[in-house]
């Protein structure tokens, strides 16, 4: 597991290119900056871990666009020591960027095989999560609620009313909502049974599958 200049140089350019498309939270780009991407990747891809796409990780499954982890990261308008609910740990990148940026994660992935090697591979790295669980996202954690944020990395084809009442009142729900194309949603708490619902335009995710998947 090395980390080299020459990957740091690779990561700067990335940061920049973030910068360019609009991501201007210092706090995220800092976090983009710091954290080995490579290291998430299949060697295969290594030469590719530095460009802004999504790559094929194992289970079927992507690492996300960095530049679409830095929006949805973004939009949860973080507070260091937050308590916040991902949805879809997958190779743990999100995750990392969540650490990053000082909050108790906790965090849901439904394949046995991506939870069980990013739950080894995230320590490694020095990150310490509060709980992966190896489950349903659908349900949310509803032992471990309300949360300040909860952020689904996967196309949800509806908003699971779970998600929405985890939330603490004034809490952020980001969510990718749709099933070819995912429209980037935002819901605040505003009250018990109050959500403000805010929309950021067109995402590509994999598909959050439901149990019967
Ligand atoms: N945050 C991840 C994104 C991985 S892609 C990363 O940065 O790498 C989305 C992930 O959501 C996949 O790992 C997929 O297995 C997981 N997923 C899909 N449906 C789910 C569900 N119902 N509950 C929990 N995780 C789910």
């Amino acid at each position: 597991m090395k980390d080299t200049f020459k990957h740091k140089g690779l990561r700067q350019q990335l940061v920049n290119t973030l910068k360019a498309k609009g991501i201007s939270d210092v706090k995220v780009l800092e976090a983009i900056g710091n954290i080995p991407r490579h290291l998430f990747m299949d060697s295969g891809f290594l030469d590719h871990a530095y460009q802004d796409k999504a790559f094929p990780i194992a289970a079927d499954q992507t690492i996300s666009q960095p530049y679409t982890v830095a929006f949805q990261s973004e939009l949860l308008q973080i507070t260091p020591q937050d308590k916040v609910l991902e949805i879809g740990t997958g190779s743990g990148y999100q995750t990392a960027v969540l650490c990053e940026l000082g909050v108790r994660v906790y965090s849901i992935e439904r394949q046995q095989e991506l939870f069980k090697k990013t739950s080894k591979f995230l320590p490694k790295l020095g990150y310490r999560t509060k709980k992966l669980v190896f489950g349903d996202g659908y349900k949310g954690l509803p032992d471990e609620a309300p949360f300040d944020s909860i952020i689904v990395t996967a196309g949800a084809p509806f908003v699971p009313k779970p998600l929405l009442s985890q939330l603490k009142i004034g809490g952020r729900l980001v969510i990718p909502v749709g099933d070819a194309v995912q429209i980037m949603t935002l819901f605040i708490r505003k009250d018990t049974k109050e959500f403000e619902q805010h929309e950021f335009g067109e995402f590509r995710f994999v598909p959050l599958l439901e149990d019967r998947n």
